[in-house]
């Protein structure tokens, strides 16, 4: 409807012309690409005009548009993902990529991304290959299970698993463990979307033998039992053991499939250590009697994103037919990063080569000393203003990867004038940005996940918070 009478002036046309905004930005920014810095012009005038519109938002701002669109443009042409410094002591932390790969691993999945490869091409038949070639073999040989799959993540392992096995049936779950993982995956919904059946069983803290037993029958497909990976249950609780299951399972033909969430294909430390996972060992728990087990190759593994499966060969021979299965398939660099990681591990050598086992298995006297080092280096580019102290810490390991255990860590704890909020962000801005952890006022760097060539990252963070105004 056209305004009639008196007319208003429309904030929104005292905002500068595109062609504007973009001459400033080249001006300013003149490294920044032309798709970016239009992009971000267009994108500033779009929320400028937006935030005039709302009632008592009467004056634009050029500077800050220009501004904005700057932000924009960098975000847009920034290299994404970027390296960043893990000083938060995760080892396997989500929203920093999980597990950093091996530089031979890396190396080796930057080989076959820039060339063509034998994929899928068997080269002394000329024919068509397998995809996972001897991936497959290498995983039977780490695991003694009858036979392996990969698929893209643990996600697409546990939805092709329970279509492959129990599609219109039904899939039987104790309630306790009908867990939410994170990044919206729920056991319940994933179960729907693979046209299976959830019976629960049990309650949420205890379920006993009897309670699967009860459900038991001509529908039934599978057991199913879920690590809980990112809690706890504690007090009057119960839940049947994965032997009690399978016990369960073959007295009545039915088979046992566990999502261990994160898998090792090697023992982590003797018992009592603080890394010691026993319920992440796939091949104790195929022993235990678990028929599939599925688990993340980017968690304790050490590996790249990748879903494993191992089991039968009859049930891996019967999900790889499944036509889901192409399209949840590896990609091809994961696969060689992943060939890469099982072969250091068939060597024995995983402890001393891959990056995930080094952090959690380094000896705390090894990361005290290391954090006096760093703490010296720091010094000399922190300036006066900043306070340095050597710590003891613990740091959980991440990626519902044993949610109870924290493992002891010594950290360097930095204090500012500026404030410990201000100082993580100005590490986090940094051209190699820092991400830290804040405790008691102060910025923890936590020297068990810091990488080879961290520490100068590290000290170019931090000149650049202490003397960069920002
Ligand atoms: C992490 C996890 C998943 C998801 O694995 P992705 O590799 O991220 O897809 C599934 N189940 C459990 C129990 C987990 O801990």
């Amino acid at each position: 409807m056209e305004e009639r009478g008196e007319v208003k002036r429309d904030p929104r046309r005292r905002l500068p012309a595109a062609d504007r905004v973009i001459r400033e930005l080249k001006a300013e920014a003149p490294w920044l690409p032309d798709w970016a810095v239009a992009a971000g012009a267009r994108r500033a005038l779009e929320e400028a005009r937006r935030r005039l519109a709302e009632p008592g938002h009467a004056s634009g701002d050029p500077e800050g548009l220009v501004a904005s669109a700057l932000a924009h443009a960098q975000g847009l042409a920034r290299p994404h993902p970027a390296r960043v410094v893990n000083a938060t002591g995760v080892v396997l932390h989500t929203n920093l990529g999980r597990a950093p790969l091996a530089p031979g691993a890396a190396r080796a999945a930057a080989a076959v991304g820039s060339s063509y490869t034998d994929l899928e091409l068997d080269l002394r038949e000329g024919e068509r290959g397998d995809r996972l070639g001897p991936v497959s073999e290498q995983l039977t040989l780490l695991s003694g299970a009858e036979a392996a799959h990969v698929v893209n993540n643990n996600a697409a392992a546990l939805l092709l698993a329970l279509n492959t096995l129990a599609q219109g049936r039904e899939v039987i779950v104790s309630r306790g463990e009908l867990v939410e993982i994170g990044g919206a995956f729920r056991i319940p919904e994933i179960c729907e979307r693979a046209g299976v059946t959830l019976v629960e069983v049990g309650t949420t803290n205890r379920t006993h033998a009897a309670d699967y037993e009860r459900v038991l029958g001509e529908r039934s497909a599978l057991l199913l039992k879920v690590h809980r990976s990112n809690f706890e249950q504690r007090g009057f609780v119960c839940e049947v053991g994965l032997a009690e299951l399978a016990r369960i399972g073959r007295r009545r033909g039915i088979p046992v499939l566990e999502d261990l969430g994160s898998g090792l294909l090697v023992e982590l430390g003797p018992e009592g250590s603080p890394a010691f996972a026993p319920e992440s060992y796939a091949p104790a728990r195929l022993r235990l009697g678990a028929d599939v087990v599925c688990f993340s190759a980017d968690k304790l593994l050490g590996g790249p994103q990748a879903g494993i499966l191992l089991g039968s060969a009859a049930r891996i021979e019967a999900m790889r037919a499944n036509p889901l299965a192409r399209a949840l398939r590896l990609d091809k660099l994961c696969l060689a990063a992943l060939d890469w990681t099982l072969k250091v591990l068939l060597e024995g050598r995983g402890a001393q080569e891959l990056p995930v086992l080094r952090e959690l298995l380094a000896p705390v006297a090894m990361l005290e000393q290391r954090a006096r080092t760093l703490a010296e280096r720091l010094a000399n580019v922190g300036g006066s203003g900043l306070a340095i102290e050597v710590l003891p810490e613990a740091a959980p390991i991440g990626a519902g990867s044993l949610p109870s255990a924290r493992l002891p860590s010594w950290v360097v704890a930095l204090r500012s004038p500026q404030g410990a909020q201000e100082l993580a962000a100005a590490l986090r801005t940094a051209p190699i940005p820092v991400v830290a952890r804040i405790r008691d006022g102060a910025v923890l760097i936590d020297v068990r996940t810091l990488l080879e060539d961290d520490t100068s990252a590290l000290e170019a963070a931090l000149g650049f918070a202490c003397g960069a105004p920002r």
